[in-house]
């Protein structure tokens, strides 16, 4: 890709520290389109990906764990024959309690053959002070194996990623080891927004994930809303926040042609909103307060839930009612949830593919789910909640 080939729409910010000039849209490789065994459709997937390159976007994340590692894989193949000193390529590896040293770097040798590539940004995924202090800092811990990756020139920066508390993630920027971020923010859920400019602040890169709250404000329509006024929800969302100074990049996972298309679009028009979008983002700021209880961002880690109960499904369905009142849709859908599967729209755009997993009523209790909801969510309760509303 020579530079009079690349559109001039696409904008750039500098990332921090790291002197790297990344565009305002990266290309999230969670969503990617898959084939019936789960892993990557790369006859679909990696065109969609060149396209985000060629349409000028250059930040590109996946994660060791996304798409049971196959997500990698195509960002590998996608990014071959471009220029790679200009491209920004993101992955994350978990460190959890049970790792090890061994374990971690086993992770990252993996993910630096399946992308076959140096890693510009590092992540440690889904971070919590806690484990910080347990394993990632001190003699053999986690920093200690990026440290020692970076001077072999495999890995060029160190982030992380996480859905801990604002408080947490605050003694997270202040140990200084990190030159960058990736936290979620949307139009539904601004509880990062000072960690966010406190980032800013200190120099690192800031990188958004979920800025279409997992996808509640662009999986249905609802009559009379934005929709109805030619503004897309999906829109809005993006431009929320984009349009945020502190914000460097924001991630939208594409899995079609036309969502890059689209996002490409959006990240071009200008820097400012309309009069009709400050209404629709205050109407959204007050369908927020209605949220407080349920935000699900559908991110699936408490799955696989030992009964088969699909949680994030049950509570996406659940929104929909609450929150946007589609009693119909919601219970139609909750309705349909059977271990067998069916044809079900999913994603931030509402795309068809295979649901599975049980209705909240058949959830047994067991407890499983709970401790690994980053959002703290008390799911036995709020199933209940659903089961009672939607049956
Ligand atoms: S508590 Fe319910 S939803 Fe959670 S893992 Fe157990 S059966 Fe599944
Ligand atoms: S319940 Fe929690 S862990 Fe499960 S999908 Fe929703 S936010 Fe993620």
């Amino acid at each position: 890709m020579t530079g009079s080939q690349r559109p001039k729409l696409m904008k750039y910010r500098s990332f921090g520290k790291t002197g790297f000039k990344v565009s305002k849209l990266g290309f999230g490789a969670m969503r990617l389109p898959i084939r019936w065994d789960g892993s990557c459709d790369y006859n679909k997937s990696v065109p969609i990906i060149k396209l985000g390159i060629d349409r000028g976007i250059n930040y590109i994340d996946t994660a060791h764990g996304y798409i049971r590692g196959t997500s990698e894989v195509a960002v590998g193949k996608a990014i071959k024959g471009y220029d790679r000193s200009k491209l920004f390529i993101s992955t994350k590896i978990v460190q959890s309690s049970s790792d090890n040293v061994t374990r971690f770097r086993r992770r990252l040798e993996e993910s630096l053959k399946r992308l076959d590539t140096y890693i510009d940004v590092l992540h440690v995924h889904g971070l919590t002070w806690d484990d910080f202090n347990d394993y990632v800092k001190g003699p053999n811990g986690t920093l200690e194996q990026v440290r020692k990756a970076q001077d072999e020139g495999l890995v060029k920066h160190l982030a992380f990623s996480s859905h801990d508390s604002a408080e947490s993630i605050e003694k997270l920027i202040d140990t200084g080891e990190f030159e960058s971020l990736t936290l979620q923010y949307n139009l539904l859920d601004r509880h990062n927004e000072e960690v966010i400019a406190l980032a800013r602040e200190r120099g690192m890169g800031v990188a958004i994930m979920g800025p279409l709250a997992g996808g509640n404000l662009g999986s249905i329509r609802v009559p009379g809303l934005s929709e109805s006024k030619k503004m897309s929800n999906i829109r809005l969302g993006l431009r929320f926040v984009m349009l945020n100074p502190n914000v460097d990049v924001t991630l939208s996972g594409m899995n079609a042609i036309g969502q890059v298309e689209e996002n490409c679009a959006i990240v071009s028009e200008d820097d400012s909103f309309t009069e009709e979008e400050n209404k629709e983002i205050e109407r959204m700021v007050n369908e927020n307060k209605k949220l407080a209880d349920t935000y699900c961002t559908g991110c699936g880690y408490c799955m696989p839930c030992p009964n088969g109960v699909n949680i994030p499904e049950n509570f996406r369905y659940y929104i929909w009612y609450k929150v946007w009142g589609a009693e119909k849709q919601a219970k139609d859908a909750y309705r349909k949830l059977t271990p067998a599967g069916r044809d079900a729209p999913w994603g931030a755009r509402g795309q068809w593919g295979r649901v599975y997993g049980k209705a909240a009523y058949l959830c047994v209790e067991c407890g499983a789910c709970e401790p690994k909801c980053p959002q703290k969510i008390p799911i036995i309760k709020q199933l209940k909640e659903v089961a009672k509303t939607l049956a």
